[in-house]
């Protein structure tokens, strides 16, 4: 048995097509049920829907032998133990900093000053920060991250941008790019030594799915 983890959400949409590309049919629609586990038209393959932050847990664990994660959550998670051998490109974005639009940046990095910095994603604008010598002050947040800068709360963000409407609407700007962000499958390295002969033709099709459209 494989044990695919799966959030819903953005990476759903773009992943469920992908799915049955590479043969995978849910027996029902996950989007719109409130089940946690589906099979599939393939018994030897489940999904499991879980929060997409916790993608890269299940599957760290053996709780699931493959997921679809953010690279932002698998950059910020660090695990161990993990095997990404396919860039899905798909859930496109950007990490990005942002500020108000009249917050002066470029003056901030210029002269090294301490930066208040907020964000979902703390060990990521932790490193990222430190590689530019910047001293920060790491405001933990788990939503609504445009709202920080407005009400004072932080100079800048660390967020994932897309079309940027959100930061425009609250008048906010992008001001750095951290990094380009996709969704990657992920494999626990432990299961694929133990179940190769089923994991590994899975793997070739998702590898020969994104080859193909690239
Ligand atoms: P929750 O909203 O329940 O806290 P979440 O924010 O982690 O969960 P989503 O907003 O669906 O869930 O994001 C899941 C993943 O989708 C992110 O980890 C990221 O990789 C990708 N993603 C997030 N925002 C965007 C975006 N604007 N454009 C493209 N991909 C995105
Ligand atoms: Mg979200």
């Amino acid at each position: 048995m494989i044990t695919i983890a799966l959030s819903k959400g953005r990476i759903f949409d773009e992943t469920l097509p992908m799915l049955n590309a590479v043969g995978i049919v849910c027996t029902e629609n996950p989007e719109t049920s409130r089940k946690l586990v589906f099979s599939t038209n393939n018994q030897d393959v489940r999904i499991i829907i879980v929060r997409a932050s916790d993608v890269p847990t299940y599957v760290e664990w053996g709780g699931a032998d493959i997921g679809i994660a953010g690279k932002d959550i698998l950059d910020e998670y660090a695990a161990s133990g993990l095997y990404y051998p396919v860039d899905l490109n798909i859930a496109q974005c950007k990490m990005m900093v942002a500020a108000k639009n009249d917050f002066n940046y470029a003056g901030v990095m210029n002269e090294k000053r301490r930066l208040k910095v907020a964000t979902k994603y703390p060990n990521t604008a932790r490193d990222f920060f430190s590689s530019k010598g910047i001293h920060i002050d790491l405001i933990k947040l788990y939503g609504s991250m445009e709202l920080a800068p407005i009400v004072g709360l932080a100079d800048v963000i660390v967020d994932l941008v897309s079309s940027g409407k959100t930061l425009e609407a609250n008048n906010l700007k992008a001001v750095e790019l951290i990094s380009n962000i996709s969704s990657r499958l992920i494999v626990n390295k432990a299961a694929l030594k133990m179940n190769i002969s089923q994991m590994k033709p899975l793997l070739n099709k998702f590898q020969e799915l994104v080859s193909s459209v690239n």
